[in-house]
C-alpha cells in the first residue's frame, strides 16, 4: 500500500490482525480538526466515531501490566506471569537477527510492544472497547508514528500468532513503506518455526491443489496491485508466501533482488516494484511464472 505523508499524519496508525485466512489491515488517522477517520482496508472510507480513544489506548489502565519484561527490541506486558526466559520470548528475540540477516536489514532499537492477556474474552474485551470496530481476531498489530504494539490472547496458536505479528513490528521499524503483499508474505514465512526453513507446507498444498485444478496461476503484479486486506484470500496469502520462499530459498541473485529491492524501499517508498525488476533478471512473466510453479510443485512434493 502507498500512503501518501500527508495522510500518515501524527497520529496514524495501521492495525493488522491475524485471523483464520490471515491479517486484516485497518488504517486509522485523524482529520486536521482531530476528528477520528477510519479508513478500513476491509471498508473503504468508513468514518468510525469510536476510534477516538486509539490516541489514548498505551495510556490505558486496562493494558496488561502484572508482568513487565525488556527482552532485546521487546517490550513485555503481560497479564499473567511470563518469564523472559520463556522459549517463545525467546525465540521472538531471536527473530529479529534472523530477519536481518536473511534480509539484510539493520537492526532497530525501537520498542515493539506486546500485550499479552491470558484469557481470549479478556483480550476480545479490550479489543472491542478501543478498536470497536475491528473484527474478532486472536491477536493485533497496531502501529502509530511513536509506537508499535502487538496485542494478543494466549491461547493455542500463541507462538504463530507472535512470530507472525512480531515479524511485522521488526520489518516496520526498518522498511515503513512495504507493499501490502510483501508485508504478509514475508510474516507468512517467518511465522514457521525455525526448524521449518520458510516452508509453509499449508501453503504448499494448497497451492499445489489449485495448479493441479487447473484454477490458479501465479502472477506477481496481481498480488503488487492490492492494497486492501480485504480483497486478500487464502490464494492470496499463499502465493505472497510463494513468492517470497522463492526469492530466498532458491539463487544467491533472487535472495539479492529481493534484499536490493527492501534496501530502496527503505530509502525511498516510490520505487521500482518487484516484478519489474524481476523482468529485467529473469526475463519475460512467463518465464519467472514456469518458475514458480516448478518451485511450488517441488515444495508440496516434499
Ligand atoms: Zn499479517
Amino acid at each position: 500500500m502507498v500512503v501518501s505523508s500527508s495522510v500518515l499524519s501524527r497520529f496514524a496508525c495501521l492495525l493488522v490482525a491475524v485471523g483464520a485466512a490471515g491479517c486484516a489491515h485497518t488504517l486509522v488517522t485523524f482529520d486536521p480538526d482531530g476528528r477520528p477517520l477510519l479508513w478500513q482496508r476491509l471498508d473503504q472510507s468508513v468514518q468510525v466515531a469510536e476510534a477516538a480513544g486509539l490516541a489514548n489506548v498505551f495510556t490505558s489502565t486496562d493494558l496488561p501490566q502484572r508482568t513487565e519484561r525488556r527482552v532485546g527490541q521487546l517490550h513485555i506486558h503481560a497479564d499473567f506471569p511470563l518469564a523472559g526466559q520463556h522459549r517463545l520470548i525467546r525465540e521472538l528475540d531471536n527473530l529479529r537477527v534472523s530477519i536481518s540477516q536473511q534480509l539484510d536489514l539493520p537492526i532497530s532499537d525501537e520498542p515493539i510492544h506486546l500485550y499479552l492477556f491470558a484469557d481470549l474474552e479478556d483480550y476480545q474485551g479490550f479489543v472491542r472497547r478501543h478498536f470497536p470496530q475491528f473484527p474478532t481476531r486472536r491477536a493485533c498489530f497496531v502501529e502509530t508514528d511513536t509506537t508499535l504494539a502487538v496485542f494478543a490472547a494466549w491461547q493455542e496458536r500463541i507462538a504463530e500468532d507472535l512470530r507472525h505479528e512480531t515479524t511485522h513490528g521488526y520489518l516496520h521499524a526498518v522498511v515503513p513503506g512495504l507493499p501490502l503483499w510483501l508485508d504478509e508474505g514475508l510474516a507468512e514465512f517467518f511465522e514457521l518455526p525455525e526448524a521449518s526453513v520458510g516452508l509453509h507446507e499449508r501453503h504448499a498444498a494448497h497451492l499445489a491443489g489449485r495448479l493441479l485444478e487447473g484454477t490458479w496461476q501465479p502472477q506477481l503484479e496481481r498480488l503488487e496491485a492490492l492494497e486492501d486486506a480485504a480483497a486478500m484470500s487464502q490464494d492470496h496469502y499463499a502465493e505472497a508466501w510463494c513468492w517470497v520462499h522463492w526469492l530466498l530459498r532458491t539463487t544467491p541473485e533472487r535472495r539479492q533482488l529481493l534484499e536490493r529491492y527492501l534496501t530502496d524501499l527503505r530509502h525511498d517508498p516510490i520505487t521500482a516494484p518487484l516484478s519489474v525488476r524481476l523482468r529485467e533478471a529473469e526475463g519475460p512473466p512467463t518465464v519467472t511464472t514456469a518458475a514458480i510453479r516448478q518451485h511450488l510443485e517441488l515444495a508440496a512434493a516434499r
